[in-house]
């Protein structure tokens, strides 16, 4: 099977080292076995993403000799894709409609004895279910009244319609999707009628993409995605999740140290080679934090849910038997809005 790799920038700033070892890293994991190499734009959030961003990240990557694949895919211009995926969850009976606010989702953690901490409501890692017990009227009514809402996966719905599955990182073996750790994460959210996991798993789908590479801060978020092309039905690919780069203090590199970005060093007078070489030191020097493993044994779990794989890893979908109480038609309603809502997750 051809390789297909793919680095997947979002144009909210100028490329630094990190990005540039993530991107050789996806380059010569393709190239080393004759694959393909492509781009993604990942701008669905367009209050933060920026047109100009674009052409600088594109121009960055051509001048490190980083050639990749045409055509460019951008997320922006994916969103009935998307839809089309999220009402297809919808039909498996694992979505539900959220019209909680950040506060809200803290006060209730709060009041359950939680202790949460900033990024609670983000994460969604402890999202407390209230909307999941709404009854199907109440739900209605805050529909039709035009309550702004995200959605989210019912993670113990969709495990019990997956069974027990497992994904494989090249670095760090087979390894369990646990979704306890996650709880119902949105898949859409109030303000893009999406989400970073449904994105990435639909569009790397269409991209043909068989072994996503990214750097290890995303290892929590596979389980996630792992579960969602069992539900879609979507050839699994491997994952290889990277170092980081990190700074001399050890800290991770971000956009706003515009001293480690390709334009500074280019503007310094160094050549393509010299910051690639730079990159892969930054990245050596910051080491892993996930433990390896040797190998991996290709067990993708067949499950004993109604979504038994094939051979392949690609999971045949069979929509839950008669609909269940929980089941309810958010078709009409999953349609792609304006991003005038309100920031609240
Ligand atoms: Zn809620």
């Amino acid at each position: 099977m051809t390789v297909v790799t793919r680095f997947a920038p979002s144009p909210t700033g100028d490329l630094h080292l990190g990005h540039v070892y993530s991107a050789s890293f996806a380059r010569d994991r393709a190239l080393g076995c004759g694959g393909r190499f492509l781009i993604r734009i990942e701008d669905i959030d367009r209050g933060r993403c920026r047109a100009e961003f674009v052409a600088r990240n594109l121009e960055d990557l051509a001048w490190l000799g980083l050639t990749w694949e045409e055509p460019v895919l951008r997320q922006s211009g994916r969103m009935e894709a998307y839809r089309a995926a999220l009402c297809r969850l919808d039909d498996l009976g694992v979505v539900y409609p959220c019209f909680c606010t950040r506060r809200q989702i803290r006060d209730e953690i709060a009041r359950a004895g939680g202790a949460p901490h900033a990024d609670a409501a983000d994460a969604g890692a402890l999202y407390p279910g209230t909307c999941r017990r709404l009854d199907p009227a109440q739900r209605a009514d805050r529909q039709a009244g035009g309550e702004p809402y995200a959605l989210r996966l019912d993670a113990r719905a969709a495990a019990s319609l997956t069974g027990p599955l497992t994904w494989i990182d090249l670095a760090a073996g087979t390894r369990p999707v646990d979704l306890s750790r996650h709880g119902d994460v949105v898949i859409a959210r109030k303000d893009i009628p999406t989400s970073y996991h449904v994105a990435v798993v639909v569009d790397d789908a269409a991209q043909g993409v068989s072994e996503v590479t990214r750097g290890e801060d995303l290892l929590d978020s596979t389980p996630v995605h792992r579960l969602l092309y069992c539900l879609l039905g979507l050839p699994v690919p491997v994952w290889h999740h990277h170092r980081l780069c990190r700074d001399a203090a050890g800290r991770r590199l971000a956009k706003r140290d515009g001293d480690t970005s390709v334009r500074a060093l280019r503007r310094q007078g160094l050549s393509p080679a010299s910051v690639l070489a730079l990159a892969t030191r930054a990245a050596d020097a910051a080491g892993s934090n996930v433990p390896s493993a040797g190998g991996h044994d290709g067990d993708f779990g067949t499950g004993s849910g109604v979504l038994a794989a094939d051979g392949s890893g690609r999971c045949t979908p069979v929509p839950s038997s008669g609909g269940g109480s929980g089941r309810r038609s958010l078709n009409s309603s999953i349609t792609v809005r304006s991003h005038s809502g309100t920031p609240d997750r």
